[in-house]
Order: C-alpha cells, then structure tokens, then sequence
C-alpha cells in the first residue's frame, strides 16, 4: 500500500515513526506543515520538520516533544548572559541543523532538497517532503492582543492569548514543493496524523491545488484530541476558543469535506454514530502512543483499517 502522511511536530511524527517501522521506504512519503518556520538569529528554523526528523532518526529529546537528546547549552545560556532573548529553547546540536539549514539556504538550495540531505545524513529512509519551499508563516488573531507571531503565542506566550483566527502569510504565493501533489497522486491513501487541525493540518490543507487533489483520493484521520483534551499543546483550547467544543467529533467535522475514514480513541465510541452520519467510516482504536511499540502497533492498525477503504 502506498502512503502519504501530513503531519505537523510532536503527534505527527510519532504516528509517521510507526508508519515507517512497518512500511518500505519506498511506499511512504510524509508531507511537513512549514507553516511555523520562523527566522531567529538569522536562522531559518523548522521545528515540525526537525521534530518529524529527529524523531525519526532516533534523536529527538522524548521528555520535550522538541529538540535532540543530550543536548548542551552553552550558546543560550552566553546569550541570555549577554541580555539576547532567550525565549526559543535552542540547543546546542539543533543550533547546528539551523546554522547548516540557512547556510545551504542562504549558497540557494531548497529547504525540500536540504531536508532529504539532511535525512541521509540521519540514516532516515523514508521520503521527508516540506509542504512547500517558499515561506509561509502563521500568524494568530488574538482576542485580545492583535495578531501574534506563531512561534511568540506558542512559546513566548505559552499559548495564553485566546485565538480568534489564523492566518498563514504568504500561502497565496507558496507552491506545493516538488514532490507533493505527485505523492498524494501516487498514494493509495492519505493519512492526516493526530496533528494540531488549526496549525499544523490546515496550512497543508490551505495549499495552492492540494484541497482539490485530495478530493479525488481516499483521505483518513487519527484524532489528536482524546476524551475531549489534547494529549499535549493548544489544539482543544483553540476549538473551544473558536467557539467549538473539543472533541473527536469535532475533529471528524473539521476535515469532514476530505475524509472518508476517522480514527477515535477507544473512550470515544460514543461519537462514533455520529460521524458515520457524514458518510465517514470510523473506528476506535488505542491512539496513544506512548512508545515506540505503540507507535508501530497503532499504525499497524491504521493500515489494517485503510486497507478496508480503499
Ligand atoms: P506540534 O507541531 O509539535 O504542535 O505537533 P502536532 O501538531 O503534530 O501535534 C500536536 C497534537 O498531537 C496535539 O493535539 C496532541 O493531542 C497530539 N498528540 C500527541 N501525542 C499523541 C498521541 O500519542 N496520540 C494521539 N492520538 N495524539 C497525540
Ligand atoms: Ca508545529
């Protein structure tokens, strides 16, 4: 079966390393929200790409969600003592990914052609696709505070401000990289990873062309939101925020014009008649993956639920 997964940081990349231990390389490709990339230092960072990547190749920090294992920090902390913001956790090894990432970016390269470079690098197999090579940046409309910057409202601002709205700057203008719409062409079905729907989905989603590609395709999703919360980060105080309450459910309804499969948590059966009521056929699985065995075993039976869809 041939794959291709979105996928955004933490919970993405933990469904897109279950995928890989039980797909060859050559049928999965993943596409990468870029939709948070941000410029610090001068450095172009990209935290769900690094995220899916490190995670990936075995060196990503699993206490954080972000960053790489053993990490030293000499450079924040001279920063910090030279009065520098220190707000955005860098590390010392990550730092290398950003100052090798603008170097290549700065000699011209693209970020799709330096993200697999980096990936043979990592011994990563599997094809690791930007959504796209040209920036596009969120933006988050507060209630109260104007518009912020992703990365400020998410790690600044520990996601306080109440949301309003997003905007992805610049996506009008962004080409799908190369590579994109032809894995999802290629693809026997698309997997949406348990990925924050406002913020790491939707800028993928929003892509020039990508909407009316997937419409042709079998689409599937893995809920990031179980018993109402997310495991980790904003995604169920923005749905309450915008006015929606959080829950699977709500999650189906969000993607409802692109998928024909969801995927609950096992406490959720209850919202299960109701999705199927939009012609979605849904299942309840244990989507908690707090291993790299679970990781495995629930993409396993994602596949086994795929392969009775398509
Ligand atoms: P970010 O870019 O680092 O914020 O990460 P993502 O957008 O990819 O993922 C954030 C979402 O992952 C959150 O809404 C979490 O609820 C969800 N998540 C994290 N771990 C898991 C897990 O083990 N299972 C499921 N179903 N969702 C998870
Ligand atoms: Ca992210």
């Amino acid at each position: 079966m041939k794959v291709t997964a979105l996928a955004g940081g933490v919970g993405g990349a933990k469904l897109v390393d279950g995928l890989a231990q039980c797909l060859s390389p050559s049928d999965l490709n993943v596409i990468i929200n870029t939709a948070d990339d941000f410029k610090h230092f001068g450095l172009h960072i990209s935290p769900d790409i690094d995220t899916v990547c490190y995670t990936l190749a075995g060196i990503s920090n699993i206490q954080t969600g972000w960053g790489r294992e053993d990490e030293s920090w000499v450079v924040r902390h001279s920063i910090r003592d030279l009065g520098g913001p220190d707000w955005f956790k860098l590390g010392d090894k990550d730092i290398a990914t950003h100052l090798e990432r603008t170097r290549r970016l700065n000699l011209g390269e693209k970020l799709d052609s330096i993200t697999k470079y980096f990936c043979n690098k990592w011994g990563i197999k599997i094809n690791v696709i930007p959504m796209s090579n040209d920036l596009v940046m969120t933006t988050v409309q507060t209630q109260d505070n104007g518009e912020i910057p992703f990365q400020e409202y998410f790690v600044k601002y520990h996601c306080q401000p109440k949301v309003k709205g997003f905007i992805f700057r610049g996506i009008e203008k962004a080409d799908p990289a190369p590579g994109v719409i032809d894995s999802i062409l290629k693809a026997d079905v698309i997997i949406i990873c348990p990925s924050n729907p406002w913020v790491s989905i939707d800028p993928i989603l929003t892509l020039k062309d990508f909407r009316k590609t997937l419409k042709t395709k079998c689409v599937i999703a893995i809920s990031p939101i179980i018993n109402g919360k997310a495991l980790r980060g904003p995604a169920a105080k923005m749905f309450k925020e915008m006015g929606i309450i959080p829950s699977a459910l709500a999650v189906a309804d969000h993607y409802r014009d692109v998928i024909s499969g969801f995927v609950v948590h096992k406490t959720d059966l209850n919202e299960i008649a109701q999705i199927e009521q939009w012609s979605i056929m849904t299942t309840a699985l244990d989507i908690i993956m707090s291993n790299k065995a679970h990781r495995k075993r629930l993409a396993q039976e994602v596949l086994i639920f795929c392969d009775q869809l398509i």
